[in-house]
């Protein structure tokens, strides 16, 4: 065997062995959206980034619970996942569905309830048990206390009043009230939370339940001039829930979900109730009491943005945009009409002069089996190109063959 073929195996060996050490994650995320009354288009990718960072969890997004869609067909199998991401606020699920999501959390289903999560089901004794605390949708005084921390001392209050509220959104404090638990072990006592909500006025059943951490609602910006919870665990027969108030949704996620304080809590916080511990280190970026720190690269992923990164694509680096355009292919592209609005820009990145090879090589795996007509003329150019032909003349074998 020739010296270069050798090497040429070793590495690509090696390759595989990395590729698969990538993919090896311990958790399955399940995150539930599709309806609700934040942008939950921005917010569910971007949680599921958050909690494939950790390079713990793959994470799937059930989105088929559409506003106005027939909620018999929504029925995801929670059984599959440890952990069931709550971005929903919306119509009530079916009877059986609800009784797999109890089963699952009676059976130690890890939960987070994230932000307006905890608005939704104002009707479902079970949801409220799993939630603690939750906010509008009628709730009263019928669903439970207030809860809430005057100086040291949490305060279980049954007055009468509505539940939920926030006042100006603005940059908070946010002070922790345990730091030996898993979640919040190691991180400052106190640290300030880019520009949110600051969710006032929860309340419920509170069973079960502890609050991790508080922020005051100061009435100079309309808040209640207590020590609100915003994070909270709560145990429901073998399942653990973790609660964030945190991170409401602007474009691009904004300054609560681009918060090192909010991402590092969720992903912590998303551990814990997967596993019951927590073995991701608290990284440097931080924030503290001085200031609010951000994560501004953060971007959501869009399709010009993922064509754009693939154009410049060498096998060195990571294929998540490429990733994602087949994912967008896939959920987005359901008729002919539509696969062409995919097609076109990608053939404009087949006849870019700047695109890598390496992109094109990407690109033309891909049009080979959703590819038309439209891309032969492209598609016989490259096949001239003597690092592409392979690709070039695969891909044109099946696009004539479907033609
Ligand atoms: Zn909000």
């Amino acid at each position: 065997m020739k010296k270069t073929y050798f090497l040429v195996i070793v590495f690509a060996g090696l390759l595989v062995v990395f590729n698969s050490c990538q993919k090896s994650t311990s958790y399955r995320a399940l995150i539930i959206t599709g309806q609700n009354n934040h942008n939950w288009k921005v917010s569910s990718p971007i949680l599921k980034q958050l909690l494939e960072q950790t390079a713990l969890f793959s994470a799937d997004i059930d989105s088929s619970a559409k506003k106005g869609s027939d909620m018999n067909a929504f029925n995801p199998d929670f059984s599959r996942y440890n952990v069931v991401v709550i971005d929903y606020n919306g119509e009530s699920w079916s009877e059986k569905t609800k009784a797999a999501f109890v089963d699952y959390v009676n059976n130690g289903g890890g939960v987070v309830i994230y932000h307006a999560g905890d608005n939704s089901f104002p009707d479902w004794k079970e949801f409220n048990l799993m939630i603690g605390l939750g906010g509008w949708g009628n709730r009263t005084e019928k669903d439970g206390p207030y809860v809430y921390f005057r100086k040291d001392t949490m305060v279980i209050d049954t007055a009468a009043g509505r539940g939920g509220s926030h006042g100006k959104r603005h940059e908070y404090e946010v002070r922790s009230r345990n730091l030996e638990h898993p979640i919040t072990k190691g991180l400052p006592a106190r640290w300030i939370h880019g520009t949110d909500e600051l969710y006032s006025q929860l309340r419920g059943p509170a069973k079960n339940m502890e609050i991790l951490a508080t922020a005051f609602a100061a009435p100079g910006m309309g808040g209640t001039g207590r020590d609100e919870p915003m994070l909270m665990t709560i145990s429901y027969g073998k399942g653990r829930i973790f609660h964030t108030a945190l991170g409401h949704a602007d474009a691009g996620g904004g300054p609560a979900m681009q918060c090192v304080g909010f991402i590092v809590t969720f992903q912590r916080g998303a551990e814990w109730a997967a596993s019951g511990k927590v073995t991701q280190k608290i990284p440097y970026d931080f924030p503290n009491v001085g200031a609010a720190a951000f994560r501004p690269d953060f971007k959501e992923l869009t399709l010009e943005g993922d064509l754009a990164k693939i154009a410049t694509y060498d096998f060195t680096k990571s294929t998540k945009y490429f990733t994602d355009l087949q994912i967008r292919i896939r959920t987005e592209a359901k008729t002919p009409e539509a696969l062409i609005n995919f097609e076109k820009p990608m053939i404009k990145l087949l006849e870019s002069k700047d695109a890598t090879d390496d992109g094109k090589k990407l690109i033309l795996r891909e049009i080979s089996w959703m590819g038309s007509e439209l891309s032969i003329p492209v598609v016989k150019e490259l096949a001239k190109n003597p690092s592409l032909k392979d690709e070039a003349e695969f891909a044109l074998a099946r696009l004539q063959g479907a033609k």
